[in-house]
């Protein structure tokens, strides 16, 4: 056997190499003794706490009620806010083309990022297209750019409550997560003392989401700026979650951070799945601010390297994208906001009214994140159960905001249809009435 093999091989180290090599071949000394396949330390490192908190669930929907289900990030399921026509024209004509049936490079074909490249432009925040990386979804942007940046046993910023992929996909490559806080009455801005006490020599960037999943909050241009200072003072880059920037429907405009910034290098990740309305369509993309050089050529060539492990998004959708970009017309985005301001409005009026209930308004993205009293439902030990119970009795599904590492609240999607969202925030009103203790009635109940 080794013979054949040196005899293909035309190299010519292979004598030497495979020479050296055979010696041990033929002993038994590596053999194992019995069978023994185990899932491998990062598949167990590999924790999804929305899988974790929703499959334990034991309970099942009221078989009385029809279901509401206002816990799936999916602007699709529903059905009632589909992509525009152009979108889904550009992805026929990209098909018909029979121009993308090819490996693209790993990076996406130079056409694609020059398209987002000057979609994105600005004076204040040059892009071109060695500056974008077309990933598969914003998903992947966002594990190449930790994969970049940092190094197992360093550590990384990320936002309370947050979007739970960002630990998911830390923890498993051996990254320390370190939480900095959101304050729910100051509409979600940032704790800035209690983040910058976190920094370290350890720390490899910073997490910022904004506009947010799960609190549909976007930060004024001040707050991103002291943000900013934070991270110019400490020398953290930034990873800017940017998946819902231009969705937002009330208060002051999305600003994106690397406009605001020409010192901190930030990577801001993107793509199609919620301003598009396309999840489904696996198209993300990294854009490089590094004005200063502070990244260089060794994160952009890391970033090249790491993408060539898997090549990047569909070349369909790659080849659709140009179209995508530049004949969406305008009325699609304003329609969409229109629709999440209007279902915002009528949810937030409808919970705040509850007893128990304490609904934060939510300004962008598609979710309200509702606080709940527990004083007030002493039946109920936390948001877990709070939800398992709404579930069982009124067969409306929230997610626990405990999935986002924070306890007694839970988050509403709003993309829902108008007439679901009302049937669901009656059937909520009812849940809490039914429940609702006031403060000296629970603590007679306490006594007893
Ligand atoms: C949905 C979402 C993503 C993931 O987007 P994909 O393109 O589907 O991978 C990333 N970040 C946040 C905050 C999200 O809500």
């Amino acid at each position: 056997m080794d013979s054949y093999m040196i005899q293909m091989n035309t190299k010519g180290n292979a004598h030497s190499v495979l020479g050296g090599r055979s010696s041990s071949l033929g002993k038994a000394k590596g053999r194992k003794a019995r069978w023994s396949v185990q899932p491998s330390v990062m598949a167990n490192k590999t924790f999804n706490p929305i899988r974790a908190i929703v499959d334990t669930m034991k309970v099942k929907p009221n078989p009385n009620k029809t279901t509401i289900s206002l816990s799936i990030g999916d602007p699709t399921v529903f059905g009632n806010l589909p992509t525009d026509p152009e979108v889904t024209q550009a992805m026929k004509d990209a098909l018909d083309s029979s121009k993308y049936n090819g490996y693209a490079p790993s990076i996406g074909y130079l056409s694609s990022r020059e398209e987002v490249a000057s979609y994105y432009h600005c004076p204040e925040a040059p892009l071109e297209a060695k500056d974008v990386i077309l990933t598969s979804g914003c998903s992947q942007a966002i594990e190449l750019c930790l994969a970049v940046l940092a190094n197992p046993g360093q550590n990384i910023l990320v936002p309370r409550p947050g979007f739970s992929l960002y630990r998911t996909l830390a923890e498993s490559m051996g990254i320390e997560v370190k939480l900095y806080n959101l304050l729910p009455d100051k509409s979600w801005e940032i704790d800035l003392k209690q983040l910058e006490s976190l920094i370290d020599d350890e720390t490899a960037c910073l997490i910022i989401n904004n506009p947010s999943n799960p609190c549909g909050s976007v930060f004024s241009k001040s707050h991103l700026q002291k943000i900013l200072e934070v991270a110019a003072r400490q020398c953290v880059p930034i990873l800017a979650d940017e998946i819902y920037g231009d969705m937002v429907f009330s208060g002051p405009k999305f600003e994106p951070m690397a406009r605001l910034s020409s010192n901190v290098p930030i990577l801001s990740c993107g793509g199609l799945a919620k301003r598009w309305l396309v999840p489904g369509w696996r198209m993300g993309w990294i854009l490089i601010h590094d004005r200063r050089d502070i990244f260089g050529n060794e994160i952009r060539e890391g970033l090249v390297k790491l993408s060539q492990r898997i090549l990047g998004p569909c070349t369909i959708v790659q080849g659709a994208l140009k179209s995508i970009l530049h004949r969406t017309p305008p009325e699609f985005y304003q329609d969409t906001l229109g629709f999440l301001k209007s279902n915002a409005d009528l949810c937030y009026g409808a919970l705040a009214a509850i007893p128990g209930l304490q609904p934060i308004r939510p300004s962008g993205a598609m979710y309200l994140m509702v606080g709940i009293e527990m004083e007030h439902f002493p039946e109920f030990h936390n948001d877990v159960q709070f939800t398992e119970r709404l579930l069982a009795e009124q067969s409306v599904h929230c997610l626990p905001a405990t999935c986002f590492e924070y306890p007694n609240f839970f988050r509403v999607v709003i993309t829902v249809p108008e007439v679901m969202m009302l049937e669901a925030c009656g059937r909520i009103r009812q849940f809490c009435e039914q429940h609702y203790q006031s403060a000296e009635g629970c603590h007679e109940d306490c006594d007893k």
